[in-house]
This record gives structure tokens, C-alpha cells and sequence, in this order.
């Protein structure tokens, strides 16, 4: 079901109101203006002197829209079209080799299905990445506003951004940026003038990186899959001298970390790495259901999280996912880690990726914020914990209202 926000001042009541920028409210209400939040309060509060239209939508948790930091739309052609095989690189080779099956317009198609799967999901926000642009023209027509990342693949040393920039990277409606593929597929030159390039015009920036055991071998020791792999596909680079370090002090000694890059998976951290990701404030991306599916490993979440870290949610892609939902993502997540609280896991799920994708007015409900926002039909009367209920209980109907 969906609403659309009017853009005349209206009062929206529901049963609790969960701003997450604020503590839960019962009996809540906000009032909205065109795509705007005016006010949040309890409903006697906010109603007073109100005189606009009045709508109330029950017994339900209002809460933000969710935000979806990392997928890759260009690959949902891929559902269920590949099992893990135990090896990253393995899963790699079959992906590619899937991929030049398949058809631009199948691959269109399905990524029109996953757009409306993470609208139906609740995602007010996503990050998508794609090295063919199939998916800017959807997501410029879709309801969802979004960051897409051109994904930059090169090893080689040969690639000249400046040609890349070329292609065009204006656009009204979604912020354009660029994103290196990975410490073991983008050249260590490529990777600090990709960084240099989005820190000049202030873009976010994301990476994989710290995935696989096999990236970790790879920068080790400069051996291993990895390297045949990029042997195989004309990608080595014979001047490549390997950092014989981890993905994290390497990209730390590049000085491609900070508050505006968004680390992808951080599946290979140990210790002192989590020092550095925390000095520099970098944004992880945390994508549970894709490292289970490809058995790479989980990550040090609750670590993070007590060093100061604000990790944020991904689905990754069909390709290594059933499905791109961050009600899914936020309860495996809790079922891995249960310690955590449920206030957090839904943090992550909203504010913290918005704050990811440099989208400040996102992810919270509170005045100033855009009205965009989730209802969830309350079944069990007065749930203990509002924040656990969001994340555990099967959803039914998801009512989006949108300005
Ligand atoms: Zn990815």
C-alpha cells in the first residue's frame, strides 16, 4: 500500500512513532509539508493549533524509510542462477561467466523487478553500483532517490580517468559518483585518483575491500587466485609490486580512508585494522547474508560498533543474495549477533546509511527531515520493544508514504 504525502500541511497520526534521531513516541503524529517534516510529537502536542487535514493511520510503528547502502542492480539477472562454491574466486569466474549469458534486455527487466522489490521492502535510499549504466535510467524514474557508483575496473595501469569522466557524470536527480572495484581489481595509482576526484567534489566513495581470504593472499604475497585470475583476464599488471600487507594498512598507506569512504564487506579485519578504520572514521558497509551465501566469513560487527564505527547495511547483489531486503539484512544481524541492540541494528538500517551516502536529510524523521516513510501493521497489540519488533517480526503489508 502505498501514500502519497500531500503537499498541503497534514497531520499524520499512528499508534507509536519511531524517529530514530528520537525515542519512540506513543500515540505519536508529525506533520508534513510537500516533502518536508514540520513536527513530531506526541499527537495532543502536535495537534494543537493544527488546523490542515488530519489522517490517521493507526495501529501501526511509524518509522523512516530504509536505506540499502550497497547493491549492484545491473546483476539481478543472476537470482538464483548461481550456488557458492566454496571458493570466492570460483564464485567470481562462474558470476562472469553467467553474466555474458545474459541479455541487456533480460538484464533491464530484472533490475526493474529488484528497483520495485527494495520500494515494496521499504528502501527509501540506495546505493547502486554498475559498470554498464543499465540501471541510472531506472533509478531516474523510479521512486527511490539514489547514489549510483560507476564501478572503475583496471589493473592495468592504462586506464586514463579523465576519459572515464567523459562519459558524464551530471545529473539532477541521483548523485553520480565513481567506485573502485577493489584493492586486488584497481591499480594503487587509479585508487587515489578515484579518491582525490570524489573528495574534491565531496561524493562518497566505496570499495570492496577485506572480502575474501584470497584478496588478503593476493596482497600478501602477490600469488594465489587472484593473481591467475587477473593473469586470465589481461588485467596483470608485470610492475605490480605487492604491499605485502592487509587490504586495511594498504588502503590506509594509500590515504584512501576517511569519513567519506564507504568500506564494503570488512570481512578480513583483525585487531589494530578496526584502529585504523576508527581513526579515519570511514563508513563500513556491512553486507551478512552475501559473505554467508559466499562462506567468506562474518564480520567483527560488535568490535567496530564498541570502537566508535558506524557500520551501515547492504544487500550486495542477487548474484550472491535471495534478496535485497534490509528487514532481512537487520534480522540476520541479530540472529548473528545478539548482543547488539535492536536500537542499533535498526541505526544501521536508516540514519547510519543515510550519513554513508552524504544524504543527511534521510534516514530519521524529525523537522527538516524529507517525509519518507515506512508503516508497519502492529499484530500483536503493545510490542515490549519497538526496535526489536521492526527487526524480528515477519512483516505483512509494508505502507509506504512518500512525498
Ligand atoms: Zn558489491
Amino acid at each position: 500500500m502505498e501514500i502519497r504525502i500531500s503537499s498541503e500541511p497534514t497531520l499524520y497520526r499512528a499508534k507509536f512513532v519511531v524517529p530514530v534521531v528520537a525515542d519512540p513516541i506513543e500515540d505519536g503524529a508529525l506533520i508534513t509539508s510537500g516533502r518536508e517534516v514540520w513536527e513530531v510529537g506526541p499527537y495532543k502536542r502536535v495537534k494543537k493549533g493544527f488546523l490542515g487535514a488530519e489522517h490517521d493511520l493507526g495501529e501501526v510503528i511509524l518509522m523512516p524509510s530504509l536505506v540499502n547502502v550497497h547493491t549492484h542492480l545491473e546483476l539481478s539477472a543472476l537470482k538464483w542462477r548461481l550456488t557458492p562454491s566454496g571458493s570466492f574466486v570460483g564464485w567470481v569466474k562462474s558470476l562472469l561467466r553467467a553474466r555474458s549469458q545474459i541479455s541487456a534486455g533480460e538484464a533491464q527487466k530484472a533490475a526493474q523487478e529488484a528497483l520495485k522489490e527494495m520500494w515494496h521492502e521499504g528502501i527509501g535510499l540506495v546505493g547502486d553500483v554498475g559498470n554498464t549504466g543499465l540501471s541510472i535510467h531506472l533509478l531516474r524514474e523510479g521512486p527511490i532517490p539514489a547514489v549510483f557508483f560507476r564501478e572503475v575496473i583496471d589493473f592495468t595501469g592504462r586506464l586514463n580517468l579523465k576519459e572515464f569522466l567523459k562519459e558524464g557524470l551530471e545529473d539532477e536527480k541521483i548523485t553520480l559518483s565513481l567506485a573502485p572495484h577493489s584493492p586486488y581489481t584497481v591499480s594503487p595509482v587509479l585508487l587515489q585518483a578515484i579518491k582525490s576526484w570524489t573528495r574534491r567534489f565531496g561524493l562518497p566513495f566505496s570499495i570492496h575491500v577485506a572480502e575474501s581470504p584470497e584478496e588478503v593472499e593476493f596482497l600478501l604475497t602477490g600469488t594465489g587466485p587472484i593473481r591467475l585470475l587477473l593473469e586470465e583476464r589481461g588485467q596483470w599488471n608485470p610492475n605490480f609490486k605487492p604491499p605485502k600487507m592487509r587490504p586495511i594498512p594498504y588502503l590506509d598507506r594509500l590515504k584512501v580512508l576517511d569519513a567519506e569512504t564507504i568500506c564494503v564487506h570488512l570481512v578480513q579485519v583483525e585487531g589494530e585494522e578496526i584502529e585504523i578504520l576508527a581513526r579515519a572514521q570511514i563508513k563500513p558497509c556491512i553486507c551478512l547474508r552475501s559473505n554467508t551465501f559466499l562462506g567468506v566469513g562474518i564480520p567483527p560487527v560488535p568490535e567496530m560498533i564498541e570502537a566508535g564505527l558506524k557500520p551501515c547495511l547492504g544487500t550486495d547483489s542477487l548474484a550472491s543474495n535471495d534478496r535485497l531486503s534490509i528487514f532481512a539484512e537487520m534480522e540476520t544481524i541479530h540472529r548473528f549477533f545478539p548482543h547488539i541492540s535492536p536500537k542499533t541494528i535498526v541505526l544501521m538500517g536508516t540514519l547510519w546509511g543515510a550519513e554513508a551516502l552524504k544524504r543527511p536529510d534521510l534516514g530519521g524523521i524529525w523537522r527538516g527531515f524529507r517525509a519518507d516513510l515506512v508503516a508497519l501493521k502492529l499484530c500483536e497489540g503493545t510490542p515490549k520493544d519497538l526496535y526489536e519488533y521492526v527487526i524480528t517480526v515477519p512483516k505483512g503489508e509494508i505502507i509506504r508514504l512518500y512525498g
